[in-house]
């Protein structure tokens, strides 16, 4: 197959029982020689993350405050894994010197960066210890400029060549060095963005993305009771699903690997067997024609609907119209338009205290007939690459939404068909997405 790089989530590295997981799932297949952890996690809800812990320390060094207490809560989380796995690393020296850095680092003004990454530093040497890999240090291949930009060209450079030198390693996630050499964090979460750039760096075949869940969910969990993992999607439809609120891997952390066209594997380390979600390439051939991907939504958007007799004949109308809304500096989401009707989507945040001035200005600069807006709104987004010439998909949409008595107050789909959006009331929300959930998805 391959080379694959692992990159495994707090919950996944919490403690030594899930570190065992780890363990297996890496010896389970050969291609796994690039592993990148994050620091240990949550092991129950009331726990605290390592992370957290050392941003803590920080901040307590910083205002001249004994981080004794805190820092001892990290070492003996760290020294207890390193027993439960029966290693023979000896911790003591790496914690020695990483306490004494927090302080430096604090005292001489430095950020919160160097704490907050060692989580991912003393989790990467005990997982390099305990699969018997090389540990290559974040620092060493993964470069930021002096303004603290990641710098991807040189890191791609500084990574190929690097762990070309290392039939497995490990590289310890969330982190690189400035050129200076200090340590410089990506943002919360991101080992992710860590995983796709070992992936890029080595031309892996599949970049695994190990955490605590089978894969990204059809809807959200919230709305919709246990809804399936995606089996596979695309790049681009997940871009479409994450722009309307639906939780993903963050789109930084896709980049590398988009770019080289690495597809992304979602596994879940307490159940190794499940498949996941595969996110391939959008040019991959389309599987489950006819079938939908996922559902997203947000709340919260207002339609701005302007009627105007003859509009259709009136060049620059269009032009006019989302000239206001760029003077005020808005954004908008969508023109649904009829022969003498236009209607712009704008999310109510964009417009917060800036509606009247704007309205104003559009009776000025375009004279409509009628003027008026429909607050209250919710765009719903149902995606897939299999509606795409596939007849039915949207009278499918519309007879649930019917069905479950909710109104359709806007409609709009992309060229691209693999969209289809709909504007229902802000109360409606809820039900509708189940409605369009259940029609697509048989229990
Ligand atoms: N440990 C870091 C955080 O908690 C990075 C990560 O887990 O991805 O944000």
């Amino acid at each position: 197959m391959g080379i694959k790089v692992a990159k495994f989530g707090g919950t996944s590295l919490a403690e030594a029982a899930q570190i065992r997981k780890v363990q297996a799932i890496v010896q389970s297949d050969a291609e796994r020689r690039y592993v990148v952890p994050s620091a240990p996690g949550k092991r129950h809800a009331q726990d605290k993350k390592i992370t957290d812990l050392l941003y803590l320390c920080h901040a307590h060094a910083q205002q001249a405050i004994s981080f004794d207490q805190v820092f001892q809560i990290i070492a003996d989380r760290y020294r207890q894994i390193v027993a439960d796995l029966a290693l023979k690393l000896d911790l003591s020296p790496h914690l020695m010197l990483v306490k004494e850095r927090i302080a430096a680092t604090a005292r001489e003004g430095g950020g919160p960066d160097y704490a907050a990454s060692r989580g991912e530093y003393l989790n990467g040497l005990i997982i390099a210890e305990l699969l018997g890999y090389d540990f290559v240090d974040a620092a060493d291949i993964i470069v930021f400029d002096a303004h603290g930009r990641f710098d991807s060209e040189a890191t791609q450079a500084l990574t190929s060549r690097r762990l070309a030198q290392h039939q497995r390693a490990v590289v310890p996630g969330f982190y690189g060095a400035k050129v200076d050499g200090s340590i410089k964090t990506f943002s919360r979460g991101g080992s992710d963005i860590s995983g796709a750039i070992v992936a890029r760096g080595v031309a892996a075949a599949v970049y695994e993305n190990w955490t605590d869940v089978n894969g990204l969910l059809m809807a959200d969990p919230r709305i919709v009771p246990d809804p399936l993992p995606m089996e596979v999607v695309t790049y681009r439809e997940l871009r479409e699903l994450a722009y309307m609120g639906a939780t993903v891997l963050h789109d930084e952390a896709i980049f590398p690997v988009r770019k080289a066209g690495i597809p992304v594997n979602i596994r879940n380390t307490n159940e190794p067997a499940h498949p996941g979600t595969m996110i391939v390439r959008d040019a991959d051939p389309v599987t489950h024609l006819g079938s939908i991907t996922g559902i997203a939504g947000r709340k919260e958007f207002s339609v701005i609907a302007i009627e105007k007799a003859m509009m259709n004949a009136e060049v620059g109308f269009g032009r006019r119209l989302l000239g206001v809304l760029e003077d005020h500096g808005i954004s908008y989401e969508h023109t649904p338009s009829g022969i003498d009707t236009m209607s712009v989507v704008v999310a109510d945040s964009q417009i917060d205290g800036k509606l009247e001035k704007v309205l104003a200005d559009i009776r000025v600069v375009c004279e409509p007939d009628t003027l008026e807006v429909y607050p209250h709104m919710a765009l719903i987004a149902t995606v897939g690459r299999g509606m795409a010439h596939t007849p039915g998909i949207a009278a499918r949409v519309f007879a649930a939404l019917a069905e479950a008595r909710v109104n359709i107050r806007m409609i709009d789909q992309g060229s691209s068909e693999i969209n289809i959006i709909v504007g229902v009331q802000n109360g409606d929300f809820d039900v509708a997405v189940r409605a369009i959930y259940a029609a697509f998805v048989k229990k």
